[in-house]
């Protein structure tokens, strides 16, 4: 569209475009609280969406909204959601987060371990039926920010993509693992899919974004794959993929190792919460897609070690400090890329592909909004 002042405006943006992280922000927020929740609500699953793509997980950013509001329009997930205390004592307890968004419902079951370790040293709280609670290291950073070290297992019912080693039918979900640990420099995070890619990296792939590794996927006659079809079977055009459609899977990363960690997810995400595996054991197939997690929280201080931050620190230095193998590459510690993403990214925008953005304005249009223009110079 040609504008009076000359300019080009796309609504529309170029793989190149910055999106400006307020507008983003706003704009998701408004979507949000369109689909039926209240302000407060939306701007706080902006926030967390938002802060995925700031740390460079763009698979969990924006580009979940249309998925997002579709389950929210099916009532797969509900707006204005809480706990549900299922089982309570001093040091632990199950919740039940009703399909509650998971940028609501995460939150709460993460300030309640953070209390519970407080007051006790330690906690474990296991989180069942909640909605998809996206970048896992946002609830490790939440927990460091109060000074504790955490541990987060995650699973996701009804959300079988990952074949276990030496297997090509799907048994797990993407299961993700992250420890967080508090350091007055700032939280030191390792938070990662035991799928060799998240599925969400495969969404972007799929939308015309980084390609996936070398061997993320598997067709289910042994042949290993880069193509997102495998698991989201033809695509045409944006739309909201559905991994039901392709008949390959997402294969584990570091083969027996990763594999062992996503079936260990499965089991205190899954069995031990009470909110089910990711496939149909125990309790039948579902089909409503919900994220488990069990999480412990260990207060440094209680276990005697009082300079528990400068020492992780200490040694943080020391493991940089190893000669790279690559002249120039430097030796990263975990969360570091995503801290350097973080800064870079909320000074420039964010960057959207295309059919992402294309994605997220039909679904704005759908609830009758009109998307932000995005305006690209000339030339
Ligand atoms: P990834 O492969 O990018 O790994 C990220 C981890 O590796 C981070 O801890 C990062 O600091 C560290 N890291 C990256 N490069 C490094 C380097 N050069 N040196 C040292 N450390 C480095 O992550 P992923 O597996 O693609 O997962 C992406 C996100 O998806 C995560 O935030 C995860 O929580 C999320 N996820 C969520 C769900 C869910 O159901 N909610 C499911 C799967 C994944």
């Amino acid at each position: 569209v040609r504008r009076q002042d000359g300019r080009t405006t796309k609504t529309m943006a170029e793989p190149s475009t910055m999106v400006p992280v307020a507008v983003l922000q706003g704009f998701i927020a408004e979507i949000f609280t369109a689909a039926g929740c209240d302000a407060a609500e939306g701007k706080q699953v902006a926030h967390h969406l938002l802060s995925a793509n700031l740390t460079g997980h763009d698979s969990h950013g924006v580009i979940r909204t249309p998925r997002y509001i579709q389950w929210l329009q099916e009532g797969k997930v509900r707006a204005g959601q809480s706990l549900t205390v299922v089982h309570d004592t001093p040091t632990h307890a199950i919740v039940d987060g009703n399909y509650g968004l998971g940028q609501t419902i995460g939150p709460l079951a993460v300030d309640l371990g953070i209390a519970k370790a407080r007051e006790h040293g330690l906690a474990v709280i296991g989180l069942r039926n909640s909605g998809h609670i996206g970048r896992i290291g946002d609830w490790g950073e939440r927990a460091a920010a109060q000074g504790l070290i955490s541990i987060h297992f995650v699973n996701v019912q009804a959300g079988e993509l990952v074949a276990p080693f030496g297997g090509v039918d799907r048994r797990f979900s993407t299961n993700p693992v992250c420890i967080g640990v508090p350091t007055k420099e700032g939280p030191i995070i390792l938070d990662f899919a035991t799928s060799l890619v998240a599925e969400g990296k495969v969404l972007v792939a799929s939308n015309g974004g980084k390609p996936v590794p070398a061997g993320s996927l598997i067709e289910p006659d042994g042949q290993l794959s880069v193509d997102p079809r495998t698991l989201y079977g033809e695509i045409a055009g944006s739309h909201v993929r559905d991994s039901a459609k392709g008949a390959g899977a997402l294969r584990a990363f570091g083969e027996h190792k990763g594999s062992g960690l996503a079936f260990m997810c499965e089991i205190l995400a899954g069995c031990l919460t009470g909110g089910g595996t990711s496939g149909p054991i125990p309790g039948g197939k579902r089909s409503r897609i919900a994220n488990g997690m069990l999480s412990i929280y260990l207060s440094p201080g209680s276990f005697g070690a009082a300079q528990f931050e400068d020492a992780a620190r200490e040694y943080a230095g020391y493991v940089k400090a190893s000669r790279p193998a690559e002249q120039g590459v430097e030796v990263l510690i975990p969360g570091e890329p995503e801290s350097r993403i973080r800064a870079e990214r909320l000074a420039k925008g964010i960057p959207l592909q295309p059919d992402t953005w294309a994605a997220i304005c039909a679904t704005a249009r759908g609830l009758g909004l009109t998307p932000p223009a995005v305006a690209v110079p000339n030339g």
